[in-house]
């Protein structure tokens, strides 16, 4: 069973971003402001951002359920937590 999120239309399990935080700039393809990496047990191996303060922050680091809500590869919404 994995513990990983996963996106269902490609199958990207690494890479999350938050549609909740638009980006200031045009800084990467998704067009959000917080993006997330996940290691293979579903841990958030690094979080980058541009637009958020350290609350987010702080906040994505605890709960990334609650903000990472579109897949950073191919931009779907269909993501799957385990
Ligand atoms: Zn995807």
């Amino acid at each position: 069973m994995s513990k990983m999120p996963q996106c269902l239309a490609c199958g990207n399990t690494a890479h999350f971003v938050s549609s909740n935080v638009p980006a200031l700039f045009p800084w990467n393809s998704t067009g959000s402001g917080l993006a997330g990496s996940f290691d293979a047990n579903g841990n958030i191996s690094n979080l980058e951002n541009t637009a958020t303060g350290g609350d987010i922050m702080l906040s994505a680091w605890e709960r990334p359920f609650v903000h990472f809500d579109r897949c950073g590869r191919c931009g779907s919404a269909r993501i799957q937590w385990p």
